[in-house]
């Protein structure tokens, strides 16, 4: 992409209105723009960044077996009466008449209508395991929007339902996702760690939310500082042995890491040496729940067992906060001059710099490597501008790719480029062929 072509609205100022860091470098960066409380439109960059993590939820749950569908925003008020929660959920539900005064909703989360589409559609114990996802805009009509898209209003968020015929099998299932969950968030550079949770408006008796350790976090946490040093993605996981799934879940579960509704301060000093002992922040973005029958009795889905009896499914659900992750990355992973985007998911690889556009050996050399690295298929953003370097310097820094490739006049007649690694803010100076050769590789 060639940046004189991008809409990239940067911003100068710092928006007063931003309170944590990722909302201040979305709205810096030109990501996403407010259009109205806790409701974000995605502009070209921070849509390419919402895609790649999408992108990575999705294989990651196929991977575990889940299967995709569209489930819509709106649904039918129905549902929710049969299960109970249309009075339960309360004012965060966004409920509306259509013309023939029906009442509608737009869905806040979708267990009622899941178990629907399976109730209609399953009939046997035969036709069990199933684990049916979505990634999909809810909507919740929180009290407090705030912190940009970390907590909107409108959300897009990734949830996946299992339905097992008994404990046992949902338990499968919830190990599952576990480890999907653990291998999601470690592909995009994150360390979230599982805790033990209440498992709140949703119900249920097994729950652990994912939490991304940081000071400007909305959970209070405890838990033991080791897991940083856990390397999840180490090796692979075979999801059809269900004994070396357990064995990662054991893994990640022996050390203590809890919200503040589960904590227990005795357990916590008697199980953590003090120097490990983390207490702070953290943000939740992802959070599992095993439920058991809660929405299958009410909504009917059952299936015929083998001896020919008929009983509720068991059921859990698992979420993730497909449009909280980029702020929660941004969080974890920035400095005083702008974003650092972990590679999986920044939006370009490569922000190749032309110090000098207008003057001929300059921009035939950039030319020639964007040329190469799009042939390459490396997303390379081109800074083609006539603009001053240390205003080319200052964006780069804050759009956060993760590699800098800069071509000057003068480097150019001693026959070299620099290199930089936005993470270390480390420099080379090499040739444009090495250069290219390496960002290629
Ligand atoms: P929270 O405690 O943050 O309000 P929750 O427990 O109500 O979240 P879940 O129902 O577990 O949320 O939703 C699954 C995931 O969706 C959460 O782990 C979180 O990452 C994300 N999420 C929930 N609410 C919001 C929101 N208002 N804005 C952005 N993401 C959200
Ligand atoms: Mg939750």
């Amino acid at each position: 992409m060639r940046r004189s072509h991008y809409f990239l609205p940067t911003l100068k100022e710092t928006p007063a209105e931003a309170e944590v860091v990722s909302h201040q470098l979305m709205l810096r960066a030109g990501m996403v723009r407010q259009a109205s409380a806790g409701i974000y439109s995605w502009l070209p960059m921070g849509y390419t960044v919402l895609k790649k993590i999408e992108q990575i939820v999705r294989e990651e749950q196929n991977e575990a077996g889940a299967q995709e569908v569209l489930m819509p925003t709106i649904q039918s008020a129905d549902l929710w009466k049969q299960s109970g929660r249309y009075d339960d959920y309360g004012k965060e539900m966004l409920r509306i008449e259509d013309r023939h005064g029906r009442e509608m909703l737009y869905g806040p989360t979708n267990e009622e209508l899941i178990t629907e589409i399976f109730r209609t559609s399953v009939r046997s114990y035969r036709d069990l395991p199933r684990m049916l996802y979505h990634i999909q805009w809810k909507f919740r009509d929180e009290v407090r929007p705030r912190f940009g898209v970390m907590r909107g209003r409108e959300f897009l968020m990734k949830d996946n339902y299992s339905f097992d015929v008994d404990f046992d099998g949902a338990k499968a299932a919830y190990n599952k996702m576990f480890v999907a969950y653990l291998r999601t968030f470690a592909r995009m550079g994150m360390k979230a760690i599982p805790m033990e949770a209440e498992s709140g408006p949703i119900g249920g008796d097994m729950s652990h939310e994912f939490i991304v350790l940081a000071d400007t976090g909305e959970s209070e946490v405890f838990c033991d500082r080791e897991f940083l040093d856990y390397d999840v993605l180490g090796s692979g996981v075979d999801y059809e042995d269900a004994g070396r799934v357990q064995d990662v879940v054991d893994h990640f579960t022996t050390l203590y890491a809890r919200t503040d509704d589960k904590h227990d301060a005795a357990e916590f000093e008697g199980q953590v040496p003090e120097a490990r002992r983390y207490h702070g922040r953290g943000i939740e973005v992802g959070h599992i729940f095993y439920f058991g029958t809660k929405y299958s009795e009410p909504l009917g889905a059952k299936v015929t067992t083998q001896d020919g009896g008929e009983m509720a499914v068991h059921m859990g659900s698992y979420g993730i906060g497909v449009s909280r992750m980029p702020a929660a990355i941004i969080e974890a992973s920035h400095d005083e001059k702008g974003i650092i985007w972990p590679e999986a998911v920044a939006p370009f690889h490569v922000g190749l710099i032309n110090l000098r556009a207008g003057d001929a050996d300059c921009d035939a050399a950039c030319e020639d490597a964007y040329a190469k690295l799009c042939g390459a298929r490396v997303d390379t953003l081109y800074d083609d501008r006539e603009e001053r370097p240390g205003v080319k310097f200052a964006e780069t820094d804050l759009i956060g790719l993760p590699w800098q490739l800069i071509v000057g006049p003068r480097g150019l007649k001693a026959g070299t480029v620099e290199l930089k690694c936005r993470a270390t803010g480390e420099t080379e100076e090499v040739s444009l062929d090495s250069a290219l050769a390496r960002l290629t590789a």
